[in-house]
């Protein structure tokens, strides 16, 4: 389990799953266009040229509070449009408990996005209800994001086998799971009274505070740690994998707004660059976390 001391704070990792296409989430990231990226090798980018990344969360110790960060896919989630994540058994919160964490203790929730594979255990199923797995925990939500996924929820589906581009079929299938996902993870948090609706920026905790990063989502956050020159900044999927700090116009296909995640990479990447900032990716491949130094007219990922 990797880990790192920011001031008082200690940030582990702890994986649910690696995760697999990548290159058709970043269609701009073509074989002989990553090989250009040298850096990228072998951590990044394997052997066969193939792009790898993870599904982990981020656990934060500070000042006695337990935050979490990022809940990933989850068990028994029902996602019939998602074969890969569909009734699966990732075991994230046993690994979680055998990091030494306790459920029970944990204060705080923060979720970058609402998407699928960052809202999985916030919920377990119990006797066939989903529940809240932190049951002591504040839940916080960035409140245009909670909107925006709740109004997707309750707009009505389209059968992706009714649609003729393969991007509309592929948009109207997540959509689907998306519906999935929020009434399995993130409604029962609500109706348990857990949930909180923030407006970032804010700071939930002494040295933790949620950023706007929109693009990949309407209210994307990422959460910076620390204060003064001890700092770390979590960037969820404001980044899917490292070869987008070489190419910030590489948005994904999965970023509902590609002209604003393009723009929200840019911003971090000149605010980190050359500072002791720890940038910590979301879905990178291990070593995960990093410094932004330039390289030529871009930058690279300093892990
Ligand atoms: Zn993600």
């Amino acid at each position: 389990m990797a880990n790192w001391q920011i001031g008082e704070a200690r940030i582990s990792a702890i994986v649910e799953q690696t995760l697999g296409g990548l290159e058709a989430l970043i269609t701009k990231a073509k074989p002989e266009a990553l090989a250009e990226i040298d850096w990228l090798a072998p951590n990044y980018v394997d052997d066969a040229g193939n792009m790898v990344g993870l599904v982990q969360c981020f656990v934060i110790e500070t000042g006695g509070k337990l935050v979490v960060v990022d809940t990933c896919v989850g068990d028994n989630k029902d996602l019939p449009s998602n074969a890969e994540w569909n009734q699966q058994q990732f075991g994230l919160l046993e690994k979680f408990e055998a990091a030494g964490f306790d459920p029970d203790k944990v204060d705080l929730v923060l979720c970058t996005h609402l998407h699928l594979d960052h809202v999985g255990i916030n919920t377990r199923l119990v006797d066939g209800v989903w529940q809240p797995t932190f049951k002591h925990a504040r839940y916080l939500f960035a409140r245009s994001e909670y909107e925006y996924w709740k109004a997707e929820a309750e707009r009505e589906p389209v059968d992706p086998e009714t649609l003729e581009k393969p991007f509309d079929k592929m948009r109207a299938a997540f959509h689907q799971t998306q519906i999935h996902a929020h009434e399995q993870s993130v409604e029962p948090v609500m109706a348990a009274g857990l949930a909180e609706l923030v407006d970032p920026p804010c700071q939930p905790l002494p040295g933790i505070f949620l950023v706007p990063t929109p693009g990949h989502t309407p209210g994307h956050v990422s959460v910076a740690v620390g204060a003064g020159d001890a700092k770390a900044l979590i960037t969820g999927d404001s980044f899917h994998h490292p070869c987008q700090i070489a190419r910030a116009e590489w948005a994904t296909v999965a970023d509902i707004d590609r002209d604003a995640s393009t723009e929200t990479r840019r911003t971090i990447l000149d605010q980190l660059a050359g500072t002791d900032v720890l940038m910590l990716g979301t879905h990178f491949a291990e070593p995960n976390g990093g410094r932004i130094v330039e390289d030529g007219d871009s930058y690279r990922f300093d892990a």
